[in-house]
């Protein structure tokens, strides 16, 4: 199964991504994370992704495209499929994937905007696993519960910085909810507050009809 997760920033598609790809066996490709390893490692795209992601602003078409074009091209995504967080962010990005790959389904988590910048301005993330927190929710531990990771703040998860990535989302992003509708691949969800595994059994209903 080829699938992409759609929502915006703050959604859970990052915690959703996680158990999809354990519970069905498929590589979680998540630009942004692509591009924060590029940044740490301190490479050409690396420090231009900085510019635009430190801004909020979306990294242009061209790179990111190309850098998911590679991702795809490698053994794993043929296997089982692949699993999409956070591509493709606007249309351009769409139509590109279109010309190189087959989408079975996109899951797209709807959510009230009021409850993001609580979620984003309070996240904290693990160095190490990539899991996240909610700040009132660790009790003053600095550590990820699941791998021992340093726990940190995304820059990007700011008010200035968030209200920012909400108007690109709207601009750019939620346009795609359409695109992918009219093409009959969407499944949709509404994000809330309650524990994730709430969602993540409404999302496997739905997959495990497509993978059967
Ligand atoms: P995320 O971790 O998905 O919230 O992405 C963090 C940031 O990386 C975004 O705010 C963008 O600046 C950049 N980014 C991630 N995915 C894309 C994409 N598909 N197109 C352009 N920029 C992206």
């Amino acid at each position: 199964m080829n699938i992409i997760l759609l929502g915006a920033p703050g959604a859970g598609k990052g915690t959703q991504a996680t158990k999809i790809s354990d519970k069905y066996g498929m590589p979680h490709i998540s630009t942004g994370d692509i591009f924060r390893e590029n940044i740490k490692n301190q490479t050409e795209i690396g420090m231009l992704a900085k510019s635009y992601i430190d801004k909020g602003q979306l990294v242009p078409d061209e790179v990111t495209c190309k850098i998911v074009e590679e991702r795809l091209s490698r053994d794993d995504c043929r296997e089982k499929g692949y699993l999409l967080d956070g591509f493709p962010r606007t249309l351009a990005q769409a139509e590109a994937l279109d010309k190189i790959t087959k989408i079975d389904a996109v899951v797209n988590i709807d959510i009230d905007f009021s409850l993001l910048m609580n979620r984003l301005c309070g996240r904290r993330v693990c160095r190490d696993c990539g899991e996240s927190y909610h700040v009132s929710m660790l009790q003053g531990a600095t550590t990820c519960a699941r791998c021992g990771g340093e726990l940190y703040t995304r820059k990007d998860d700011n008010p200035e910085t968030v209200q920012s990535r909400l108007a690109v989302y709207t601009e750019q992003t939620a346009p795609l909810i359409d695109y992918y509708t009219k093409k009959g691949l969407i499944l949709n969800f509404t994000g809330t507050d309650d524990p994730p595994a709430v969602l993540f059994g409404e999302i496997t209903a739905e997959l495990d009809k497509l993978a059967r």
